[in-house]
């Protein structure tokens, strides 16, 4: 077995397994080796049961000496009890409306156990304990280290929490992970100088400890190496994107005459600033260099006429020029608007994305190919390589952070020197956008179209949602409609359909009629989706309930409330997007975030909010608070490029990794060159920034 065999080679995955590994993008060992966890859990060991603090997880081996009469409480909870012994003394386990939870125990019997320490009325009990399959049990078995923590002065053991998805436990991939790490040795890929400079540890032991960390100081050091490994490659790929672009000619467009025909037509005057960017634009379409351009623009500051007529003036000069959205829902709304714009003019638009038949796909892969489409908008559907254009000229994406460099340079292979323009509505902090885009130029829209209200922002406890509701019902009777957004329960796509579900039927049961709210979430088929969407636009559904599917660019500007709940979960760039789905008509407009406000660092966030509705300066204020890489807020579900790096935090190691690479590239030392040359093939191969010798 080497790291890029099947991961079917790996003994206990059948072909179930392997099937559900393969949908999580996991198809060999090399895959598998860079699922990491998103977390770890620290659980401490039985000997420190007594100094552990509530709310600790704990492991115990312990033996049943009794099992409880279920008690039912005045609320109606139902509450087991099994009561365990173990080498210190006795502790309850207790279940709330579990009640076949006790019947897993059999009196006199042994188990290791995990449940959570907690007091009650004076006396420590195990919350919620579930019995750990000896089998699949790494924490039991015999290479635990009992590691001494002097603070707390108890044994622990760090255990890996992965991302999951529908079939796969946790402990599966602890056992198969540790199962592949016995069975290979993974060889450096840095050059030995760079690994002396930074102190690194070998690639192999980083592997090994950001999955089963020896201690918590051997876990930081292989998070340090992996990172720089990812930022390195990143910055590689970046700086020889950006000589490739410098030096290539570009196709040089004249400006059209129907431009002047277009912008009278325009349904609205644009702002100063849209036509400065405009512009700017335009001129790079005019030299014969390419165009790479990235235009950021708050949420609602009007980007996407600024990309039709970028598309436009292309067009006019007999090209073909390509949309991409993130989105299939945002892809349709950009597919109908460019329509609707440039319907006056004899111009071909076509819409490509995923839920597109087989057949129409082919008409419309053909049409491309022959260049009778002159716009096409559409999804990642795009990227696919058999997708061929006749005279590709200008390739505009939207909401930018959702595609990295990579996709970015997939797509401009299509094309000879097309141009290139990127649009964003993620605030990058100046010093970051040097080194994550610094192979582009850049726009900036920062004003709001005219007559704009501001969003009234509010912040309630969960105890104030009758409320809530109530006002958002209200609004509904005087015409218009309200989005209700909940937070994707992290690693748990099931989890969180769920809450979506609970809380719209509490919203039928109590608030609204049935016929007129909707669910929309990740997991339904697209076409479904993109009915309830279009209902929802010609006001036929008033109320959205949905996880976070609908955070980019949607554009209903009958609606005018915006409730989210778990708002405390969302990092405070993403809720200002979300809050930028309201307010975009003439009607005054809500965002009222429903959240546990606990501590004061959610109360201080919230406020920023409350008190600003400016993208950059939420981003900056926010930073100033947690100094964190939430602010992308996407992270966590897989969506960025970087598995391991946190952007804000890293910077430093970004700005190594970046120096490193030029320095790399520079050099004409035999081994670097040797190295060079091996690293741009793996580069090549792969679209990971982790690659393996
Ligand atoms: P975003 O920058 O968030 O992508 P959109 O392009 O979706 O914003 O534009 C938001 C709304 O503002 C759309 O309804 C659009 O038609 C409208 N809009 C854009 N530019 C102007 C303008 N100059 N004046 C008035 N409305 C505009
Ligand atoms: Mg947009």
């Amino acid at each position: 077995m080497d790291l890029y065999s099947e991961i079917s080679y790996i003994k206990g995955i059948g072909p179930k397994m392997k099937e559900l590994l393969n949908n999580c993008g996991i198809n060999n060992v090399i895959d598998l080796l860079l699922y990491f966890p998103r977390d770890y859990e620290k659980i401490l060991l039985d000997k420190n049961l007594d100094s552990t603090k509530d709310g600790n997880k704990v492991v115990i081996n312990c033996t049943v000496i009794k099992i409880d009469r279920d008690v039912r409480t005045k609320t109606k909870r139902v509450i087991s009890t099994v009561v365990f012994k173990y080498n210190n003394g006795i502790i309850k386990g207790k279940w709330f409306n579990q009640p076949y939870m006790k019947e897993k125990f059999v009196l006199r019997k042994q188990y290791t156990i995990s449940g959570k320490i907690q007091s009650f009325k004076g006396e420590r009990m195990l919350i919620n304990p579930t019995i750990i399959n000896n089998k699949d049990n790494i924490i039991m078995n015999s290479s635990i280290q009992y590691l001494s923590d002097k603070n707390e002065n108890a044994g622990y053991k760090l255990v890996p929490k992965y991302p999951l998805r529908e079939g796969l436990t946790n402990n599966f991939l602890i056992k198969i992970i540790s199962e592949t790490l016995k069975c290979i040795t993974i060889s450096e890929n840095l050059p030995i100088w760079l690994i002396k400079k930074y102190e690194f540890c070998s690639l192999d032991k980083a592997i090994r400890n950001i999955h089963n960390p020896e201690s918590n100081e051997a876990l930081l050091k292989a998070r340090k190496r992996l990172k720089f490994q990812e930022l390195f490659i990143f910055s590689l790929k970046m700086i020889m994107l950006k000589d490739f672009i410098n030096n290539s000619r570009g196709i040089a467009f004249s400006i059209s005459p129907d431009l002047k025909v277009l912008k009278e037509q325009l349904p609205f005057n644009l702002t100063n600033s849209q036509s400065r960017v405009i512009r700017e634009i335009l001129l790079d379409e005019k030299k014969n260099k390419q165009m790479n351009r990235l235009v950021q623009g708050d949420v609602g500051s009007g980007k996407t006429i600024v990309a039709i007529i970028s598309m436009f003036n292309v067009v006019k000069n007999g090209y073909q020029a390509a949309l991409l959205a993130p989105t299939e829902i945002l892809a349709n709304q950009h597919y109908l608007e460019t329509q609707q714009i440039l319907k006056s003019f004899n111009i071909n638009i076509s819409l490509l994305t995923g839920s597109v038949s087989q057949k129409q796909k082919e008409i419309i892969k053909s049409e491309l190919k022959e260049g009778n489409i002159d716009i096409i908008v559409g999804t990642h559907a795009l990227l696919e390589e058999n997708v061929e254009f006749k005279n590709l000229g200008i390739v505009v994406t939207d909401e930018l952070h959702r595609f990295g460099v990579i996709q970015r340079s997939m797509l401009f292979n299509k094309g000879k020197n097309v141009d290139i323009l990127v649009m964003t509505a993620t605030p990058i902090p100046r010093t970051l956008s040097l080194y994550l885009y610094g192979d582009l130029d850049v726009s900036i829209i920062d004003e709001l179209p005219p007559g704009r209200q501001k969003i009234e922002t509010f912040y309630v406890e969960h105890n104030k949602k009758d409320k809530v509701y109530k006002f958002a019902a209200e609004e509904i009777k005087k015409g218009r409609q309200a989005y209700v957004v909940c937070p994707l329960v992290e690693e748990n796509d099931e989890l969180s359909i769920n809450s979506v579900e609970k809380l719209y039927r509490d919203l039928v049961n109590n608030y609204f009629k049935e016929e007129e709210i909707s669910i929309l979430h990740g997991k339904m088929a697209n076409k479904t989706k993109d009915e309830i969407m279009n209902k929802f636009k010609n006001g036929e559904i008033k109320i959205l309930v949905s996880t976070t599917v609908i955070e980019v660019g949607i554009n209903v500007p009958n609606a005018t409330v915006m409730i989210i709940e778990n708002a405390e979960r969302f990092g405070l760039a993403q809720l200002h997007q979300l809050r930028g789905r309201v307010g975009r008509g003439s009607f005054k407009s809500y965002c009222i975030l429903i959240a546990n406000i606990k501590n004061d660092i959610v109360e201080k966030r919230l406020q920023i909010l409350k008190n600003s509705n400016d993208g950059f300066q939420i981003a900056e204020e926010d930073l100033k608070i947690r100094g964190s890489g939430e602010l992308f807020g996407v992270r966590q579900h897989g969506e960025s490029n970087f598995i391991l790096s946190d952007l804000i935090n890293d910077i430093e190691l970004l700005k190594a990794a970046n120096a490193e690479a030029k320095k790399l590239l520079k050099s004409q030392k035999e081994e670097d060159i040797k190295f060079k040359n091996e690293i741009i093939k793996k580069i090549e191969q792969t679209s990971q920034f982790i690659c393996f010798n």
